[in-house]
Parts: C-alpha cells; sequence; structure tokens
C-alpha cells in the first residue's frame, strides 16, 4: 500500500487486519513504517507461531509476523520485506490471472476427487482419464502460476540486494520456519530454492550482456 489515499487506504487497512483475523487467528497489532528497502513501507503486524514469515494480501498491503520477524537480522528481514513488496507491485492482469486460477486449483481438486470415486465405482477409464486429467490441468495451471510469482518475487530480492545479502538473508530463514513434511512439499512446489533464483539472476544477467 503505496500511493492510495482517502477512503482507499481506509479500506484497505480494514480488511488487512480482517484478513489478519481471519487467516492468522490473531489479533492485529498497531501497523508501523519498515525503512529496511529504498523507500519507507507500511506493514501490519500479528504474533503467530505459524509458518508465515510476511504475506502481501490481496489488498495491496504487506502483513509482518512479529513472532518470527522481530528475531530476525536486518538482513534477512530485507529479503522478506523486498520478496513480499515484489508481489505487492506485481500487475493487476497478473493478480487477476493468480486469483482466478486459485478458483481453479479448487475446482482441479473436486474433479481429482471425483475421478478417484469414479474409479472405484467402476465407471469406465475414459471418463476416469476426462475427469482426472480436467483436475490435473486445473491444479497444474494455478501451481506454475504460483511458482512464476514466487520465482519472481525472489528474483526481484536477489537483483536489488545483491547475491551476497540474499543468500545471507535466506540461511538465516529456515531456522524459525515450519519443517513439517507438508510445509517441505509445499514449499519445493511452489517455491523455487535459493539456488535456482541465483542461476536465473545469473543467466538474466549473462542474456542481457549479448549486444
Ligand atoms: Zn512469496
Amino acid at each position: 500500500m503505496k500511493h492510495d489515499s482517502g477512503w482507499r487506504r481506509l479500506i484497505a487497512i480494514v480488511l488487512t487486519k480482517w484478513f489478519i483475523r481471519f487467516t492468522k487467528l490473531t489479533t492485529p497489532l498497531k501497523p508501523k513504517e519498515l525503512d529496511l528497502l529504498d523507500e519507507s513501507i507500511v506493514v501490519f503486524p500479528f504474533r503467530s507461531e505459524s509458518q508465515f514469515f510476511a504475506q502481501a494480501t490481496p489488498f495491496g498491503t504487506v502483513i509482518w509476523n512479529e513472532h518470527w520477524m522481530g528475531g530476525l537480522p536486518e538482513h534477512a528481514q530485507r529479503v522478506v520485506l523486498r520478496h513480499e513488496q515484489s508481489h505487492q507491485e506485481r500487475n493487476s492482469v497478473f493478480k487477476g490471472l493468480l486469483y482466478g486460477f486459485a478458483l481453479w486449483f479448487v475446482f482441479g481438486l473436486f474433479a481429482l476427487t471425483g475421478a478417484g470415486v469414479l474409479l472405484f465405482s467402476g465407471a469406465t477409464t475414459a471418463s476416469v482419464a476426462y475427469t482426472g486429467g480436467i483436475g490435473l490441468i486445473a491444479v497444474a495451471v494455478f501451481v506454475v502460476t504460483v511458482r512464476v510469482d514466487e520465482t519472481l518475487a525472489d528474483y526481484h530480492a536477489l537483483r536489488d540486494l545483491g547475491e551476497e545479502e540474499f543468500i545471507a538473508g535466506y540461511t538465516d530463514l529456515p531456522s524459525v520456519s515450519d519443517s513439517s513434511i507438508l510445509a517441505d512439499v509445499q514449499r519445493r512446489i511452489f517455491y523455487p530454492t535459493p539456488q535456482q533464483t541465483i542461476k536465473l539472476h545469473r543467466l538474466v544477467k549473462r542474456i542481457e550482456r549479448i549486444p
């Protein structure tokens, strides 16, 4: 939330606080301004032991988990904040696609469940394959879109903070993150590793140098 003013800003603040209440199941704390990047950013803090460090909301704001972020060194906070700022800056067409594909994802899960039911109820192979195929495509489209979004966010953090700070920041993150198997699978599917982002950044630099 940067250039909005007046009632739009007010609505964004109210929705963000409710977003914290409903999705993080905790009380929002007082908004604060962070001076970690080139420009200061207002974040909406909360305290939760969930795996979230911070998150860009659908309302153009950034929520900030003090439980983890408060104890992190500044370079790690900068990596997280630049990552979330990148999500925030994504254009509205991409954001629209992302939220639209999220609905597809839910539909895809239903279709895959339906395919499973059809399979065990002795339906024809063609109908199982058709339902399952549609479900898989719907799920895959969402996964790829999220992966692109997360890759761009990490790429922007790396590009703007430099390789050294990016690696140092990331090194300090996993120790406070959720280490359950589900969280690990989620991370592998939706998020690039720092090494993958570094490779991408070097590749882009190489391409840019080509006359
Ligand atoms: Zn992200």
